[in-house]
């Protein structure tokens, strides 16, 4: 199969061609245009892929047009369009989720939690973006949509989206340099991400007590540290759990590209009609 996966990110984007087996044969990575990204997607699906595309499959961060702040509605009515202008270009079925979704997909079918029934994917990049994985398949309601925006302390700092006291808030490599003037690849000292992890740990057991996964995957541009940081999460978790409960946490399998991988999984699923 000829599968195309995408993975929209607020700062790049990439697309790629790939197989059923969810391996990726040709990649390309662009900066995002929100202004530009349908023609962006077509101009790279073609560059990859010039005829016989199987199936198209899209994992997208909420973009809207009124900069800086995300509204969760207009995102959505504008993915459906984006949705429907792909399929109707290339004329073969086309998924689009979010893209936290298909990079927990990603890790949970083929990556880290290979093997393990519920996923909890958090990844930490410029925003927080969180998705989980049942039995294989991508599990939503409500709720799951907005973990990244969780509130974990109360009337705390002010969040991208307009809230107040959210994970994003804290964690995200955007409040990184806004609270310590530190980029995500910069070397970022113990002390910091000791304050990080607090925050973090606060956002992980909240998710846990919910959703009660085997394995949490923690994957984005912050978890290239995880060294730093993963060793002190586990052990914070492992201290507030309460007692007889534990839950693995693992650094991501594919990196940045959990994303890609959980598309073409999409992709092959859509193909085949099995969404
Ligand atoms: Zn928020």
């Amino acid at each position: 199969m000829n599968l195309i996966g995408i993975d929209i990110g607020r700062s790049k984007s990439r697309v790629a061609l790939g197989n059923e087996k969810g391996k990726i044969k040709k990649a390309v990575l662009y900066p995002t245009d929100p202004e530009n990204i349908y023609d962006d997607l077509v101009s790279k699906i073609i560059e990859l892929a010039p005829k016989n595309i199987d199936a198209i499959a899209v994992g997208i961060t909420s973009i809207s047009s009124d900069e800086g702040r995300v509204d969760f509605d207009i995102s959505r009515k504008a993915n459906a369009r984006l949705e429907k202008k792909l399929k109707k270009r290339f004329e073969v079925p086309v998924v689009l989720e979010n893209d936290a979704d298909t990079a927990s997909l990603g890790e949970a079918v083929l990556g880290a939690g290979r093997g393990e029934d519920t996923v909890v994917y958090v990844g930490i990049g410029s925003g927080v973006g969180v998705g989980i994985v049942k039995g294989e398949r991508i599990f939503e309601n409500t709720d799951t949509k907005e973990l990244g925006h969780i509130v974990i302390e109360k009337g705390g700092l002010e969040c991208r989206c307009g809230g107040k006291g959210h994970l994003e808030a804290y964690i995200s490599g955007t409040a990184i340099k806004k609270r310590f003037g530190k980029e995500q690849n910069d070397y970022i000292p113990k002390k910091i991400w000791e304050d990080i992890v607090k925050y973090l740990a606060k956002g992980l057991l909240n998710i846990i007590e919910k959703y009660s996964p085997n394995m949490v995957v923690i994957g984005g541009g912050v978890a290239n540290q995880s060294e730093m940081f993963l060793p002190i999460t586990i052990d914070i978790l492992s201290k507030s759990l309460p007692k007889g409960e534990s839950v693995q946490i693992k650094k991501s399998k594919f990196g940045d590209r959990s994303g890609l991988v959980g598309a073409l999984i999409l992709a092959k699923r859509v193909a085949e009609e099995k969404i």
